[in-house]
């Protein structure tokens, strides 16, 4: 698959579901997005959020990065890519629902656990933006025991960051007034890239389950 490739396909788009969903897609345009959920999801190309969940344009208001990562609020003149499309959809949008979504066999899990990078091939990045995965993998390293299989390390890791991301999305004040006024919800979930499954993080049981369970 190549760039020329990625033409194609679009010519096919424009040909096929753009006609078909015409209308849908010109009252979107011409009236304006008014998403109903935030989904915060990892770059992953196999974590498509349309796809996994079968939506549609207009539906979701979607921000991806490295890991699924929620920085804690903090006001500074850095560039908060993912504090901005937070604050988009609260503020802007008033999106009724935050999905943060993680995933099985994440990298960025995965290279939290790696051995340090070669100096040769430095991250400027990655390095830094996966401290905010540190704290799920300690957890895990203390709740499973250092001699635990590393697959389950992993997931465990994996899923345990999702509940820290929830946690940093609520350091924002402006979330932490519409949660306290019932006017925006938080889930996380787990998606797994083997099944296509996704289970939901219940914060009365501290378990994870099946997504199509939830009432
Ligand atoms: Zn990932």
């Amino acid at each position: 698959m190549n760039v020329k490739d990625f033409a194609q396909g679009n010519v096919l788009f424009k040909d096929v579901y753009f006609k078909k969903h015409e209308d849908e897609l010109l009252e979107l345009a011409n009236q304006g997005q008014a998403p109903k959920a935030l989904f915060i999801g990892c770059s992953d190309s196999r974590v498509v959020p349309d796809i996994i969940l079968q939506t549609k344009p207009g539906d979701l208001f979607v921000v991806r990065n490295v890991g699924n990562f929620v920085p804690p609020h903090k006001v500074d003149d850095g560039f908060h890519s993912t504090a901005s499309a937070i604050e988009y959809a609260v503020s802007v949008l008033n999106v009724n629902d935050i999905i943060i979504c993680g995933h099985s066999d994440c990298g960025a899990i995965k290279h939290l656990f790696a051995p340090k990078p070669p100096q040769e091939q430095p991250l400027t990045y990655i390095n830094n933006w996966l401290k905010l995965a540190q704290r799920a993998k300690s957890m895990a390293l203390v709740s499973l025991g250092k001699d635990a299989k590393e697959t389950d390390i992993l997931r465990t890791t994996e899923k345990l960051s999702i509940i820290t991301q929830l946690d940093n999305l609520m350091t924002y004040p402006e979330i932490k007034k519409r949660l306290d006024d019932e006017t925006l919800y938080i889930h996380g979930w787990y998606y797994d890239v083997l099944s296509g499954n996704i289970d939901y993080y219940d914060p009365e049981t501290f378990q994870f389950v099946p997504l199509e369970s939830k009432k």
